[in-house]
């Protein structure tokens, strides 16, 4: 492991993207993009020859290992112990783990100490991509319908694990099988402290702020609740609009693997996530997200955010879906 260690206040960074913003015009327009795109869309030919099976169940049980740390809110004993579990498993698959510790100023005034772990295959490749995920959970259950429950962190299950949990277990399938681009795989810490965008997405825009140009990835792909047992992957809108050659690779990759009807081309909402530091610093990113989790999404930032929501069999699907995109080439 190295351990790069900063500290930096980080600047309010006006966001670009206010969420939940719908623009009707545009919004029509990048479905007939995507809608074209889609017609040329492959066949489930089947995964690419050689590319290794992504285990859906080890996913499910990294989600409830991650779960029983207990709230990883920086500065949190679960934190802690999640940021040492997750260290001491990547560095027995990938060739260089880099531990990357920095303190954000909240508007409060309040120090976090984060830390953006990354584990990096084929180091020497130039050609790399980023596959990211948050591994930090909210610290409130902000969406809860009985307010008296708004103090209790979320246990963030899919909010956090499941992107993560799939990451976990791509590191050993991609020390066993060497992949033909360079592969970083990125925990980003700090996505939802709150309860402001302010203080969100911290880990994200430390990296986008700071990665050097030897390490630039030509793109990325955003992991985000991405385990629900009930599983709908629309197009999200944001990277419909920025980094649409990248949707059409994931969607496409799924497509070849027969899950369409679980990754419609159509465009889902905007979600306010961490592709979005890395897309105005000039990384085209994509957002993997199941933004409809529970009855009207109910599960999200809530204490029904648990592992029993979730399945082996959705983040099989996902994980087996980014095996697809990285051993077709990336
Ligand atoms: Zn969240």
């Amino acid at each position: 492991m190295i351990q790069k260690s900063t500290t930096t206040r980080s600047v309010l960074d006006p966001m670009k993207f206010a969420p939940w913003v719908t623009i009707p015009g545009q919004f029509a327009l990048w479905c007939t993009v995507l809608a074209v795109a889609a017609c040329g869309g492959d066949p489930a030919t089947g995964p690419t020859p050689g590319s290794p099976v992504f285990d859906g169940a080890s996913a499910l049980a990294h989600v409830e290992t991650q779960v029983g740390f207990g709230p990883r809110v920086p500065g949190t004993a679960g934190h802690s112990a999640q940021l040492s579990w997750m260290i001491d498993l990547l560095e027995d698959h990938a060739p260089e783990v880099v531990a990357d510790t920095f303190t954000h100023v909240t508007t409060a005034g309040d120090s976090l100490e984060l830390t953006n772990v990354m584990a990096r295959f084929a180091p020497e490749q130039g050609r790399r991509i980023v596959i990211l995920a948050h591994w930090d959970t909210r610290p409130t259950s902000d969406q809860a319908p009985d307010s008296a429950d708004h103090s209790i962190p979320v246990p963030g299950a899919n909010d956090g694990a499941s992107g993560t949990a799939v990451l976990l277990t791509l590191a050993p399938l991609l020390g066993e099988v060497p992949p033909p681009l360079g592969v970083d795989l990125l925990f980003v810490d700090g996505e939802d402290f709150g309860p402001g965008v302010e203080d969100m997405l911290l880990g994200a825009r430390h990296y986008a702020q700071t990665v050097s140009d030897g390490e630039r990835p030509v793109y990325g792909l955003l992991l985000d609740m991405v385990g629900d047992a009930q599983p709908s992957f629309p197009v999200e809108q944001i990277s419909a609009q920025f980094a649409n050659p990248v949707v059409q690779k994931v969607w496409r990759a799924a497509e070849r693997l027969g899950f369409r009807d679980y990754f419609p081309t159509a465009v889902g909402p905007p979600v306010t996530d961490d592709h979005v530091p890395l897309i105005e610093n000039g990384i085209p990113t994509a957002n993997l997200i199941d933004f409809t989790y529970g009855p009207n999404n109910s599960y999200w930032h809530t204490p029904q955010d648990t592992p029993d929501k979730l399945s082996a069999g959705t983040l099989g699907m996902v994980g087996q879906v980014v095996v697809e995109l990285i051993y077709s080439g990336g």
